[in-house]
């Protein structure tokens, strides 16, 4: 089983994936972590892709899809959990052209609903729990950041979730719900 979470910065989606993880034995893919992985690596690309993710804009759909079909190739486990891609139309065309290509489907996408003060709320919140523990914020968990994030949002992949309406495999649930509800409601989707 193959699985989108969509929704904005701060929905919950990287939690639910780690439970998914956990419970099924699904594979998380989170082009956010692939990303900020490749920006500590000091790679080429990450050097490239490190101020544009900073500043709150989305890195360029070549880049995001190649990480992607890296991935696609090895041991499938329990199926994959696609968290932060697509998040443009022509990702989600890419997406669906490599599913095929490995002869997979995409079985749900599940859309995260949050309102947007709690998406602030909980990003700040997230910036200051892990300076408080001793750590470093993450560098676009900023307010400026975070606005040009939540616009990327919805110019940029909220047209998605017409995109998958119309493909007849979208799930919107409440993600202001607690944890373990939204996790109920996953997992009433998942089966
Ligand atoms: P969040 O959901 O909290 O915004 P992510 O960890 O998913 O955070 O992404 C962090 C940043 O990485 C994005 O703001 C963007 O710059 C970049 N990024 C992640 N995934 C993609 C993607 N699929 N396409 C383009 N840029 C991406």
């Amino acid at each position: 089983m193959n699985i989108i979470l969509l929704g904005p910065p701060g929905a919950g989606k990287g939690t639910q994936a780690g439970r998914l993880v956990e419970k099924r034995d699904m594979i998380q893919l989170s082009t956010g972590d692939m990303l900020r992985a490749a920006k500590t690596s000091g790679t080429e690309m990450g050097k490239k892709v490190a101020e544009v993710m900073d500043r709150g804009e989305l890195v360029t759909d070549e880049i995001v899809i190649g990480l992607i079909r890296e991935q696609l190739e090895g041991d499938k486990k329990g199926g994959f959990i696609f968290d932060g891609f697509p998040r443009t139309l022509a990702q989600a065309d890419a997406l669906a052209a490599l599913l095929e290509d490995c002869g997979e489907t995409l079985d749900a996408v599940i859309e995260m609903q949050v309102n947007d003060e709690v998406l602030v709320d909980r990003i700040v919140n997230r910036a200051k729990e892990a300076v408080a523990a001793g750590g470093t914020a993450r560098a676009d968990d900023n307010e400026e950041s975070l606005k040009v994030r939540l616009m990327a949002y919805y110019k940029q992949t909220s047209p998605l979730i017409g995109y998958y309406h119309a493909k007849g495999n979208l799930t919107a649930i409440d993600g202001l719900a607690s944890m373990e509800e939204v996790e109920a409601s996953i997992s009433a989707i998942l089966g």
